[in-house]
């Protein structure tokens, strides 16, 4: 399944943030693939879903984010708790890339799409662990907020949906153990944070060596370690010029994955996965602290393809998320790996 709403889009300018990212990705994804008939429209054959997403719940949230954090970003001004998702001030207080007065939308409402962003991600895994034995397959075209913690959002991640959508489906009693498999181009900080103390979800992160997150500081303001410097379970950190290297690492890396649960878990495999399939690791992506990394349009088929084939092959639900991808040829990753899903029946 195909997981598309056209009205959660966040335009960055929007909110008077003067942040180079038109926003549209999810909407080119969703034409190209129109276009080329390779998915059908709303309604005409079940191939492609457009789902108007409610905004999660708080009581979703307060499974992840603590109540001080969310009174803060819930509220109807916003601005502090969203400072540190999106940096809108400098270390002096005075406004950094943020300019209110050219808003021509209240910053309740990008809390309220970031919200319905995490509705999506809960949607996906849902579904596919519902279907797990005929449609064990959902894209969803957003979410991917993988740097918020606890306490507080970072990195343009407001919520963390990827925990938020695993305690969800816990909750409802469907599901209890899980693989993360975070491919972004950034290190999967605030999910590694998150599930240090679950041993029933076990982390897998690839991604640039050097840079944002992993070149910040080793504590936070109140003493805390930095989640850049919390692990994963696995982690597969990439230098620069180390792109060669990318696939077979991957490649062991979900091997290591698979025996290190199996055997944490007497022999079981995880009841679902969480793919969170950046797409900033491409060599076009203009996102200056993605430039590290620089994965050819085909290096990233493989990738997708080969995190594909390795959970469809353990009979694994695998829930997509689309991530990070910054600039004007930031959808074809996503665009050229539908295609693929769809040539074998998946969406
Ligand atoms: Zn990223």
């Amino acid at each position: 399944m195909l997981l598309y709403d056209p009205d959660i889009a966040i335009r960055f300018p929007d909110y008077g943030f003067q942040i180079p990212d038109p926003g549209d990705r999810a909407s080119r994804v969703v034409r190209e693939l129109l276009e080329s008939g390779v998915v059908a429209g709303t309604g005409g054959g079940g191939l492609s879903q457009s789902t108007l997403l409610e905004p999660v719940t708080r009581d979703d949230l307060a499974r992840v984010h603590t109540a001080d954090y969310l009174d803060s970003i819930l509220s109807s001004d916003p601005a502090a708790a969203l400072h540190a998702v999106y940096e809108l001030f400098d270390a002096h207080g005075r406004p950094n890339r943020y300019y209110p007065d050219a808003a021509i939308l209240p910053l309740p409402d990008l809390v309220d799409r970031a919200r319905r962003h995490v509705a999506g991600t809960m949607l996906a895994l849902s579904h596919v662990l519902e279907h797990a034995r005929n449609d064990s397959f959902c894209y969803f075209l957003g979410g991917g907020m993988h740097h918020a913690t606890a306490h507080a959002g970072r990195g343009f991640c407001p919520f963390n949906d990827i925990v938020v959508a695993l305690r969800a489906v816990r909750a409802q009693g469907n599901a209890k153990r899980f693989w993360i498999i975070d491919t972004d181009a950034h290190r999967g900080d605030g999910t590694a944070a998150l599930c240090l103390e679950d041993p029933d979800a076990a982390t897998l992160s690839i991604h640039m060596a050097h840079g944002w997150p992993l070149d910040g500081p080793f504590f936070e303001e109140d003493g805390r370690l930095h989640p850049a410097r919390i692990p994963s379970d696995l982690d597969i950190p990439i230098p620069e010029g180390g792109e060669p290297h990318y696939l077979p690492a991957l490649a062991r890396g979900l091997d290591m994955l698979d025996a290190m649960t199996r055997a944490a878990w007497n022999g079981a495999g995880p009841d679902a996965a969480i793919v969170v399939a950046g797409g900033d690791p491409y060599e076009h992506d203009e996102l200056p602290s993605a430039s590290p990394l620089r994965l050819t349009l085909e290096q990233l088929r493989k990738r997708d393809v080969l995190v594909h084939s390795y959970l469809a092959q353990r009979s694994i639900p695998q829930a997509w998320i689309m991530a990070g991808g910054y600039g004007a040829r930031a959808h074809e990753p996503v665009t050229q790996f539908l295609r693929y899903a769809a040539s074998h029946g998946l969406t």
